[in-house]
């Protein structure tokens, strides 16, 4: 496989530049890119070191092997590497952006999503966990005596924003600076399939560990993970079940990784592209996996959402997390006074439901559950 072949692709000379642009000045560090300061400046951040306390997929901590958002995170970190390095793409970059990924995502995983965005949605507003990533990086983190936020570059504030999905710029005004018209970088592009990669492998993994998934259906309904089952069976004969669905899972993982690499190759090669400003330009993603690879992507998810994401057992923790969030969001909703001061003062420019989503979005799991037990004591008094 020929390598490092994108790199007129990648974010460097003069797209480098303008991308390492910041909203306030800062000091040049000679030893140190302007990437791999704002990735110092996300591990330092508080909001980073709370994913070790939310919830990945299992509210409920069942089992110490389970991913929570930081491991989860640092997967995604490991695989995003991997596909930059590939393709000569900027590996700083791609780091920070895997790192910043899931920042914004709140307590209870995709079910304290839901019922946050819908708790907003009664209020004429939206939760979308990328958007509220930037806000966290431009306003809650303080670490700064002369301004609010982090700082970050203008490159890693446009991926946090557009790694998973794009935004049309009528809808959103104020995003303008950000090229919302274009895709975003093959740096930012590959973050949202190197989740799906990590995701993939590790809610299998999970999901066997919990006992809720079995290693033989599993490969009866996942093609993908079928054929990476038969083959490592092939190799290790008689081999305990686990031990051979382990090395089908990372034999998974690779065939992923390398079939991203592969077609992203392909595509940027068959538009001719030889800039950032060609990738931006293109009317389509190209960081993509090939077609197979996508149907098999596809299935396995659907499989993941009918046998796990939903199923009975973490139903009881899905409706406990939507009790929790919506009861806390109301309560703050109606008694404003009773929010920390830093987020009351906010109230007055942003309007109190957006404020209230905020200070919920940044809760840990245990966290929350605290504020729950507290406040409902105090309603009772
Ligand atoms: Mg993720």
């Amino acid at each position: 496989m020929e390598e490092r072949d994108l790199r007129l692709c990648a974010v460097e000379g003069k797209a480098l530049e303008s991308l390492c642009e910041r909203v306030y000045p800062a000091p040049v560090r000679a030893h140190r890119t302007a990437f791999q300061r704002d990735r110092d400046r996300i591990v330092q951040a508080r909001a980073f070191r709370r994913l070790a306390g939310k919830t990945q997929v299992f509210t409920s901590r069942a089992s110490d092997h389970f991913r929570s958002r930081l491991t989860h995170t640092i997967e995604v970190v490991q695989i995003a590497r991997d596909v930059a390095a590939a393709l000569g793409l900027n590996e700083d970059l791609a780091e920070t952006l895997a790192l910043v990924h899931d920042i914004g995502h709140p307590p209870f995983g995709h079910a304290g999503e839901r019922a946050l965005d819908k708790c907003l949605k009664q209020h004429g507003l939206r939760f979308d966990h990328n958007l509220h990533a930037l806000r966290i990086v431009e306003h809650f983190e303080q670490r700064y005596a002369a301004h609010r936020g982090l700082n970050l570059t203008l490159g890693v504030r446009e991926g946090i924003i557009k790694h998973s999905r794009d935004y049309k710029p009528e809808e959103h005004p104020a995003l303008r600076s950000y090229f919302l018209g274009e895709r975003p970088p093959l740096e930012a592009q590959l973050i949202d399939l190197a989740d799906e990669i990590a995701y993939l492998t590790a809610d299998l993994d999970d999901g066997v560990e919990s006992g809720l998934l079995e290693i033989g259906h599993v490969c009866e309904h996942v093609a993908i993970l079928r054929r990476c089952y038969e083959e490592v069976a092939k190799q290790h004969v008689g081999i305990d079940q686990r031990y051979l669905f382990n090395e089908a899972l990372q034999l998974m993982q690779h065939a992923l990784t390398d079939d991203l690499i592969t077609t992203t190759r392909k595509n940027a090669e068959a538009i001719g592209a030889r800039s950032l400003e060609d990738v931006r330009r293109h009317s389509s993603r190209l960081a993509v996996f090939s077609e197979q690879a996508e149907s098999e992507r596809q299935q396995e998810k659907r499989y993941l959402y009918s046998t796990l994401y939903t199923c009975s057992a973490l139903e009881n923790e899905h409706e406990k997390a939507e009790e929790v969030v919506t009861a806390l969001f109301n309560f703050w909703v109606n008694n404003p006074q009773e929010l920390p001061q830093g987020y009351l003062n906010d109230s007055e420019a942003e309007g109190v439901p957006r404020i209230v989503a905020d200070y919920i979005a940044g809760m840990t799991d245990q966290y929350i559950l605290l504020q729950f037990a507290e406040v409902r004591r105090a309603v009772r008094r």
